[in-house]
């Protein structure tokens, strides 16, 4: 689960890492009361799960209530990436003199927990890596050993961070690392991490990742939860029971159990397609959980097909063929769709839906064949 910065900063405040005071505003008025309250200048951030909010416009410096009036403004309702400004966090400014980077993220490969740090902050951290990979300066630690302030000593000055800033660096980095494990992250990034002219070091940024197998644990993690944004269809399917996961493709795909929509995405993409999404309808699927999968995913405009894949076992393929005509019935199902129908009744599936086929509702007897139709008919549609 990701947080938003507000959230991420107030997690960084519970293990002592340094950020600037500031408050959550929902509406401009708002705004102008906790810029008040935490004294001007202040910085005005548009409040989204997505990076590069400086570059979009969605963090602008406020001198005076006139100003952060009008960013407030501006900011609120503002789209960075698709993502709706509907938060701000407004906090005091700082003067900054440097900006770092520094982060803790895992390294699966190497079974140990990976940090980052350079003295080239502020930009993106992929964009360092690409032009001056030198400049970061990696660190493996040993989950059991864990990380000492001597070991961060050293790093830091690996990194090449200004020397006025590496004894609190130093600290703050071992604090960061014990928000990342004890606080159960997957990520912890601080970018940029600043050096004010007075000499002081703190998070300028937070971003924060939430390790989701943690969550019994972290019961204080419900307050994040309550501000998730939710994809509209990802809510629409957990509503229903089902299991949707949103790609960016075209094929819009509905299996029987997780194998076969995972293969079911694998052979879409070995004839050349890519898939809108997957949906689960899991197995014992009848008619009506049929007829709002077709109904989940009708609603994604970047569906052009729609492929359904069901091998019958426990699901009763007749069921399932009886879900499509009822979910045609039902709703204008917008894209062309193909089956695939094997297993328990299948037989009696394909009678059901013989005389109810079409240009739109095709069958094929194969799982290639069908990805093959269904990948045709979406780039058909998209010529
Ligand atoms: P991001 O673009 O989504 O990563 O948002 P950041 O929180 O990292 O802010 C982007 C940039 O805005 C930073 O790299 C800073 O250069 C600038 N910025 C943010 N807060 C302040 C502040 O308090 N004072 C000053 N002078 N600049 C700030
Ligand atoms: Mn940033």
């Amino acid at each position: 689960m990701d947080l938003f910065e507000y959230q991420g900063k107030q997690y960084f405040a519970r293990f002592g890492i340094a950020v600037s005071p500031g408050g959550v505003a929902d509406t401009v008025a708002d705004a102008v009361a906790v810029a008040e309250d935490v004294g001007l200048p202040v910085v005005v951030k548009a409040q989204v799960k997505v990076g590069g909010r400086g570059k979009a416009g969605g963090v602008k410096l406020a001198s005076n209530i006139d100003e952060v009036r009008q960013h407030a403004e501006s900011i609120l309702g503002l789209d960075i990436k698709g993502h709706v400004v509907r938060r701000l966090w407004i906090e005091h400014a700082s003067d900054i003199a440097r900006e770092y980077y520094a982060s803790f993220t895992l390294d699966r490969a190497n079974k140990v927990h990976l940090g980052m740090l350079s003295a080239q902050g502020g930009v993106e951290i992929e964009v360092v890596a690409e032009e001056n990979p030198d400049a970061i300066a990696f660190l493996q630690i040993d989950p059991v050993v864990g990380l000492d302030v001597a070991t961060a000593r050293r790093w830091v000055a690996e990194a090449d961070l200004d020397d006025v800033a590496r004894e609190q660096a130093a600290e703050l980095l071992v604090k960061l690392y014990v928000c990342y494990t004890e606080g159960d992250c997957d990520l912890a990034e601080i970018n940029p991490l600043i050096l004010t002219p007075d000499g002081r070091v703190h998070a300028l940024d937070a971003k924060v990742t939430l390790d989701e197998n943690a969550s019994f644990r972290h019961p204080e993690w419900e307050e994040y939860r309550a501000t998730e944004t939710e994809d509209p269809r990802e809510k629409m399917a957990k509503e229903r029971g089902l299991n949707y996961i949103g790609l960016d493709g075209t094929v819009g795909i509905i299996a029987n159990g997780a194998g076969l929509a995972m293969s079911t995405l694998d052979v879409v993409n070995q004839v050349g397609g890519s898939a809108a999404n997957f949906l689960d309808i899991g197995g014992g699927a009848n008619a009506d959980v049929m007829a709002s999968a077709l109904e989940v995913i009708n609603t994604d405009p970047k569906v052009s097909s729609i492929l359904v894949n069901i091998f019958g076992g426990i699901t009763r393929v007749d069921e399932v063929a009886q879900g499509v005509l009822e979910a045609l019935e039902r709703v204008d199902i917008t894209s062309p769709i193909v089956l695939r129908l094997d297993g328990t009744n299948a037989v009696a599936g394909r009678e059901i839906l013989q005389p109810h086929l079409s240009e739109s509702l095709i069958t094929e007897s194969t799982m290639l064949d069908a990805a093959r139709r269904a990948v045709a008919l979406a780039s058909a549609a998209s010529a």
